[in-house]
C-alpha cells in the first residue's frame, strides 16, 4: 500500500471491474476524477446511444500505481476546468467559488 495505491476488497462491489492483469487492483479513484474531461480523459469509454459516457470497460485509473500515474498526467484538464469555470464573467448563478 502506498498514497498510489491501495485495494479495499472488503469493498461490497470488490472488484467493480475486469481484473487489472499484473497489477494491483487500485481503489483510488473509486470515483474517476477525468469524468468531466469528456472524449479528452484518455481512457478506454464509449459513449451510449444516449450520449452518456461509459466507461464500464476501462480499467486505467484501477491499474495499480500506473492508475495513480494517468490520474495525475490528465488531472490538469480538470484543474483548468476549474479555473475557467471560476474566472468566467458569465458565471453569474450566484453561487461563490473560492
Ligand atoms: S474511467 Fe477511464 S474512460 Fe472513464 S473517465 Fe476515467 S480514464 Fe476516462
Amino acid at each position: 500500500m502506498s498514497h498510489k495505491c491501495f485495494t479495499n476488497d472488503k469493498c461490497p462491489y470488490y472488484p467493480c471491474h475486469a481484473e487489472t492483469e499484473g497489477e494491483d487492483f487500485n481503489c483510488l479513484f473509486c470515483f474517476c476524477p477525468l469524468y468531466a474531461l469528456g472524449d479528452q480523459c484518455g481512457g478506454n469509454f464509449r459513449y451510449t446511444s444516449n450520449g452518456v459516457k461509459d466507461c464500464t470497460n476501462c480499467t486505467l485509473p484501477h491499474q495499480g500505481e500506473k492508475g495513480w500515474e494517468h490520474v495525475m498526467k490528465h488531472i490538469g484538464g480538470i484543474i483548468g476546468m476549474a479555473h475557467s469555470v471560476k474566472d468566467d464573467p458569465g458565471n453569474d448563478n450566484g453561487e461563490k467559488l473560492c
